[in-house]
Order: structure tokens, then C-alpha cells, then sequence
């Protein structure tokens, strides 16, 4: 069995399609693969469609916005009903707040000569919810930066870098909260991706398992060998399981589907937990 639960689709800020994700996954030989776009489900639809006859396993989810103590973090979400009216107006908000906020970017990275615009910006985003790695790629476009990494330093997009504007993120414990009662299942996300900023604490994640976290993502092309070792014995302290995926942004990152996986007895427990949503079975 081979388990990818984090992958993004151009409903956020991947480059392929929701239907190009399905194909890639059955590609890369993977027998489940979640789509957890930032902060929508826009892309639920098309992918379903599209595993119909591959024998893949959707696992729809999404992955949320949240800041505590200023610090920026992500939370996956699994298996929630979709139309939760709290959950749902959540994701919106944050969603709404990514225009206002990609604009205030756009606007600052002009002012620091770079010379980009909205409108292409949102040719890039197209319908998805607009974020940093659409900017950045109007930023290589322009020749600014060779690639959507390099712009994502303190010079331009970086947590707290010249040109970086927050958009509204949810407090996680609520977010936590959010997703148990739309029946889904959340998951710490990159819990100690440290080179994309500040990392919360060990006393944070104790405080979001009492809330109802249900595991955290450890292998993960962000976190080295010494940071899965303790994130793995963080989680078997606080009754977590622990999960590995690619983080996959299509060509906009390097990481390949597949690259890190979930172990199937992990997977199991997550089915276990979740009552909002069930997989889509190709
Ligand atoms: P936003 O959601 O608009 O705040 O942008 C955050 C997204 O930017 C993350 O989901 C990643 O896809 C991307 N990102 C963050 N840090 C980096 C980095 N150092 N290199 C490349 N992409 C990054
Ligand atoms: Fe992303
Ligand atoms: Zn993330
Ligand atoms: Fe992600």
C-alpha cells in the first residue's frame, strides 16, 4: 500500500488540475493519495470524477491556516463533511482574506521595483485560492527570481520578508475544534518545517491533542532525520499517530508524489476517527 495524505491541485497552489493530481497519482503507482488544498474543496469534484475506474483512493481533506502567538502553521484536515456550515464559513474567510492580502503583496512588491500586477497574478491563480506561490511565480515570470523557491527569502515573500503581508489564519485549537465537529479528522501539518519560519513549541501541540488533534505529519521532505525522531516521540507521548507525505505542488515544487508515505496501520486509524466524509473508491 502506498499512502500520500497531502497534495495540492490548482484549486490552491499546485499546478495540476484535480483531474492531472489523479492521473499523476495512479502514475506514480501510489494506492491512496488525499487532495488537501489551502483552505478549499473547490477541487473535490473533479478529482472524484477522476478516479472513477483507476482503483485509486481519494481521501478528500484541505489544509488550513492557522497562527498562534504569531507564528504561522498548517493544519490538515481529513474526511470532514464538506457543507458544515461553521467549518465552511471558516475556509471562506480565510479565503476572502487572500485576495485582500495577495493584493497588499503585489502592491508591495512593486513598490520594491519589482514590476509585477494583480491581473497576472490572478491569471496565474486562475480559480484557485490565491496565495504566496502564485506571486512568486509572477515574480520569476518577471525575471525577479529564477524560481518560486528563491522567492520565497526575506528580500520578497518570506514569513515576515520585505514584500510578506499575513492574511486572516485561524487559532488552531479552534480550528482543531472546527474540523472534530464537521466529523473530520485534523493532523498537524510540517509541524517543524523550520526553513519557512517559526515552528510552535512542543507545550502548543500537547495543548492541540487535548483539543482533539488526531496526528502529526513527520516524514516530510521539510523536516531532517533528528526532527522525525522527535516528533515521532512527541506523538507516541500524546497518543498521536503519525503520518509522511509529499506535500506535491505539482511543478511549482520539487517534491515528487509519493516521496514520503503513510504507514497503512496510520491510514487505518485515520479512517477509524473520521465521520464526516468517506473515501472516493476508483
Ligand atoms: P500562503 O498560503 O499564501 O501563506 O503561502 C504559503 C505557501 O507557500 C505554502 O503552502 C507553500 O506552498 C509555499 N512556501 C512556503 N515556504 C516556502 C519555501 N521556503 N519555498 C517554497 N515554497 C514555500
Ligand atoms: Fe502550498
Ligand atoms: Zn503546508
Ligand atoms: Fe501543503
Amino acid at each position: 500500500m502506498r499512502i500520500d495524505l497531502h497534495a495540492h491541485s490548482n484549486a490552491s497552489d499546485g499546478t495540476d488540475s484535480p483531474a492531472e493530481l489523479v492521473a499523476n497519482a495512479v502514475a506514480a503507482g501510489l494506492d491512496v493519495v488525499a487532495l488537501t488544498d489551502h483552505d478549499t474543496v473547490a477541487g473535490y469534484g473533479e478529482a472524484a470524477a477522476a478516479v472513477a475506474g483507476t482503483g485509486l483512493v481519494l481521501v478528500p481533506g484541505a489544509e488550513l491556516s492557522c497562527q498562534v502567538d504569531g507564528i504561522s502553521l498548517h493544519l490538515l484536515a481529513y474526511l470532514f463533511d464538506p457543507a458544515e456550515p461553521a467549518f465552511a464559513a471558516e475556509r471562506e474567510l480565510v479565503r476572502t482574506d487572500r485576495f485582500r492580502r495577495g493584493r497588499a503583496i503585489v502592491e508591495r512588491c512593486r513598490e520594491l521595483g519589482a514590476p509585477i500586477d494583480w491581473e497576472q497574478v490572478q491569471r496565474i491563480a486562475g480559480d484557485g485560492s490565491v496565495g504566496r506561490p502564485h506571486i512568486a511565480s509572477a515574480l520569476v515570470e518577471a525575471g525577479v527570481v529564477a524560481s518560486v523557491s528563491d522567492a520565497f527569502t526575506p528580500e520578497w515573500l518570506a514569513n515576515g520578508g520585505r514584500a510578506d503581508v499575513r492574511k486572516h489564519e485561524t487559532d488552531p485549537a479552534a480550528a482543531v475544534r472546527l474540523v472534530r465537529a464537521a466529523g473530520g479528522v485534523p493532523v498537524f501539518a510540517h509541524p517543524a518545517a523550520d526553513k519557512r519560519g517559526r515552528t510552535v513549541p512542543d507545550a502548543v501541540i500537547a495543548e492541540l491533542a487535548a483539543a482533539g488533534l488526531g496526528g502529526l505529519e513527520v516524514d516530510h521532505v521539510d523536516h531532517d532525520d533528528r526532527a522525525r525522531a522527535r516528533l515521532r516521540g512527541l506523538a507516541a507521548e500524546l497518543g498521536l499517530f503519525t503520518t509522511g507525505s509529499s506535500d506535491y505542488h505539482g511543478s511549482r515544487k520539487t517534491v515528487r508524489l509519493g516521496e514520503h508515505t503513510t504507514d497503512p496501520a496510520a491510514y487505518e486509524e485515520l479512517l477509524a476517527q473520521a465521520t464526516g466524509a468517506a473515501p472516493v473508491t476508483g
